[in-house]
């Protein structure tokens, strides 16, 4: 029988015209998208597993109509912030948890994980590689005021090998009398390395752990939550650390940042955050915590609908002939999507693309920039109901070899599609692209 709600390729197509978007572009987006249906459909069962997973956590931990609400001034007895405090700690299987609206962002949760939980004279050791760019001047590897290294903390680094494995033997020769605390970064961040799945964090805690049974090994969540149904913490990790304007925060939460991990290490952190002898105990929410408990709940299908344009870009583009990571084929492990243009022509027309498919600011045309934190030009595309959110749809380059840029976020599917239709058709407008797209089955122009 005919459905007689369904929507010809016309109509839909008619719809896209007015964002710019030619008819051959819509019809080589729903050609790759017919071939993601089984890839979607295991999506879905994830999310549909988290969502058990949040609300089971909600439950438990019985938040009420007043947890909602929030507290001004000090903030005592904040039953809001306390409960989802729980709830995180629950989620993530962890002794305690630190949510919070005063943690500023991920690079300020990674750097209050890190400073609270080190002291002079201990060694960080990085067994992945490079961390994220700005944690860079955290660490003191660029030099910054306030950094690690200014406060005599030590770093170490060990590099993935080519093919993208742990160096088992450089972490072992690595590890020191002085190695206190351990970073793994999940995502990829601004690489092309291959993002950790949740398994082979584990791995490499065990082996960590083998050697050196007293070290904190913690793990740099951004972007990864959800994306599979178990969390670092589910594999040894002492202390998991994310931002709120990313995944946890599913689009609602206006700000934020969170550390989950071991009692001792949270508490570390919250005398950090606050001061020593007040910790967790102060930290008035304000009026965030309706949006931090509703994003939460969000969460797993926001960022269901993120990886099913990860996966659709990777696809488009793939077949295209750019390269990309990961591949249209492989696992997921967080919602970043890389494609490498080679020319910062295409970094550029991307990202343009990007923020012309926008509900906020479609009409500014991104340029590349100087960025604090970040040792090149980088160029941003963000229309987002909450400035900078990169689990809206967004794209970032930095202007330097090898001219990928890394496109993440979309709160809804369809939304992530527009925005990826308009990068292509934005790239075919500049000359960046030039596909005959009835040849591409036998790969590119
Ligand atoms: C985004 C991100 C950070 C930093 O978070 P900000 O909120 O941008 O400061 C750190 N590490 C990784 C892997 C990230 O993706």
């Amino acid at each position: 029988m005919k459905n007689t709600n369904s929507i010809n390729i016309t109509d839909l197509t008619r719809q896209y015209a007015r964002f710019g978007i030619s008819e051959p572009v819509v019809r080589f987006g729903e050609e790759i998208l017919a071939s993601l249906q089984e890839r979607f459909r295991q999506i879905d069962e994830t999310a549909e597993y988290n969502q058990l997973k949040v609300t089971l956590a909600m439950q438990e931990c019985r938040v009420s109509e007043a947890c909602l609400l929030g507290t001004t001034g000090y903030g005592y007895n904040d039953l809001g912030r306390d409960t989802l405090e729980q709830v995180y700690a629950s989620l993530f299987h962890t002794e305690d948890a630190l949510v919070r609206p005063q943690i500023t962002c991920g690079t300020h949760a990674l750097a209050l994980a890190l400073m609270s939980n080190l002291r002079p004279g201990d060694e960080l050791l990085s067994p992945v590689g490079k961390p994220y760019d700005t944690l860079e001047e955290v660490i003191g590897i660029r030099p910054s005021k306030g950094s690690l290294k200014e406060y005599g903390i030590s770093y170490r680094q060990v590099d993935l090998l080519p093919d993208g494995s742990f160096d088992y033997e450089g972490i072992r020769a690595a590890l020191s009398e002085r190695t206190k605390l351990v970073t793994i970064q999940r995502s990829k961040g601004y690489q092309t390395r291959p993002t950790l799945s949740v398994a082979k964090i584990g791995e490499l805690i065990r082996f960590i752990k083998e050697i050196r049974p007293d070290v904190l090994c913690m793990v740099d969540n951004c972007y990864g939550e959800f994306v599979e149904t178990i969390e670092p913490t589910d594999v040894g990790a002492d202390m998991v650390v994310g931002s709120l304007i990313k995944n946890p925060g599913g689009g609602l939460a206006p700000i934020g940042g969170y550390i989950a991990g071991r009692k001792e290490c949270v508490e570390n952190a919250a005398y950090r955050l606050t001061s020593p002898g007040l910790g967790k105990e102060v930290g008035a929410s304000l009026g965030v915590l309706s949006s931090f408990y509703q994003g939460l709940f969000l969460a797993p299908i926001v960022t269901a609908s993120a990886l099913k344009g990860a996966v659709f870009a990777a696809n488009i583009y793939e077949r295209i002939g750019f390269p990309v990571v990961p591949n249209g084929k492989e696992s997921r492990h967080d919602i970043i999507q890389a494609v490498t243009f080679g020319s910062p022509e295409g970094v550029i027309a991307f990202c343009q693309g990007i923020q012309a498919a926008a509900s906020v600011d479609s009409f500014v045309t991104p340029e590349p920039w100087d960025m604090p934190g970040y040792d090149s030009k980088v160029i941003m595309a963000a229309g987002a109901f909450v400035s900078g959110s990169s689990i809206e749809l967004s794209a970032d380059g930095p202007i330097k070899p090898p001219y990928a840029v890394y496109f993440q976020g979309g709160l809804t599917f369809p939304h992530a599609k527009l925005g990826i239709l308009k990068t292509l058709q934005n790239l075919m407008d500049q000359g960046v692209v030039t596909t005959d797209f009835h040849k591409t089955e036998h790969g590119n122009n």
